[in-house]
């Protein structure tokens, strides 16, 4: 394996190594954010690689340049060779994150998308957990609200959206919390600012409608998955502020996050009797996930 400075990406249709794989400052993707992407899971176990739901992160890659009229498409079998070129060269021995994106290096000075250069790049980085997997994340609600899917599409995945995400860890952060929690325009409570949420509240487990001004997450739909298949309601409906600080846990799913937990919101502790640890639904998700 390479070190990670030197791990291969795919870029302008060829696999160079990453410090080559550069932009014109002038590009609207820099300047503007216009890019859309994917973020996918790599294990390795036994001495094999395997990729958590490929072909879904495709297709959600394509939807969202389809949504925001980027003019790209890839079919999924020259994509997944991408990939796989990607993954032979570089030739992981660690669990690892790729990252595919569509962008464009068009250098004229007006925000469009209806431009001929929108292309693909992949780079691909070592990641064990992203949280500490004991240790419940102090969530704060941010004080910036969560983009709403009349503004900017929250459901391709586009790199300018992702400014309302780090507004919101940065000011958490800034306060002494791990994590954000956002809230709609009308004080729904929709996502963290990389992961859907789910909550167990009076014995019934519920996450927000995926018409909510929420990604439609590809692990939230195989952990929804998961608790059905073990007879466990899971209701899409929509969560208030008094619902997250009264429930009795809080799980929180994505790529990078995997299932997670989080052990406070607004200094209110959520399931204190764990001590601090993960909650029953939280390892009941974490053992079936690992299966
Ligand atoms: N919401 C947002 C805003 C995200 O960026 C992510 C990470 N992709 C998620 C939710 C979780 O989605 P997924 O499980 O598909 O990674």
């Amino acid at each position: 394996m390479h070190s990670e400075t030197s791990w291969y990406c795919y870029f302008r249709k060829e696999v160079v190594p990453i410090h080559q794989a550069t932009v014109n400052t002038a590009c609207q993707t820099m300047q503007y954010g216009s890019s859309c992407f994917s973020g996918i899971r790599g294990y390795y176990r036994d001495g094999k690689v395997r990729l958590f739901r490929l072909k879904d992160h495709y297709e959600r890659l394509m939807s969202g340049s389809k949504i925001l009229g980027f003019g790209f498409y890839m079919e999924y079998e020259n994509f997944e060779k991408v990939i796989l070129d990607l993954l032979a060269v570089n030739n992981p021995k660690q669990d690892f994150y790729i990252r595919p994106c569509i962008f464009t290096e068009d250098e004229s000075l007006g925000p469009r998308f209806d431009v001929p250069i929108f292309d693909i790049a992949v780079y691909m980085i070592p990641l064990n957990n992203y949280y500490e997997p004991n240790k419940g994340l102090r969530m704060m609600i941010s004080s910036w609200r969560k983009i709403s899917d009349a503004a900017i599409s929250v459901k391709a995945k586009a790199g300018g959206a992702y400014l309302n995400s780090s507004l919101a860890t940065t000011e958490a952060k800034s306060c002494g919390y791990d994590e954000a929690l956002l809230l709609d325009q009308n004080g729904s409570v929709t996502e963290g600012s990389a992961s859907n949420i789910l909550i167990e509240y009076q014995g019934t487990v519920f996450t927000p409608p995926i018409g909510a001004d929420v990604l439609d997450g590809i692990t939230l739909r195989t952990v929804v998955d998961l608790l059905r298949s073990e007879g466990i309601t899971v209701r899409y409906e929509p969560i208030d502020r008094s619902m997250v600080y009264s429930c009795n846990e809080i799980i929180l799913t994505g790529t990078a996050a995997q299932v997670s937990f989080a052990s406070s919101v607004d200094s209110r502790e959520i399931n204190p009797k764990s001590g601090g640890g993960p909650g029953p639904l939280c390892r009941k998700l974490r053992k079936m996930f690992d299966d």
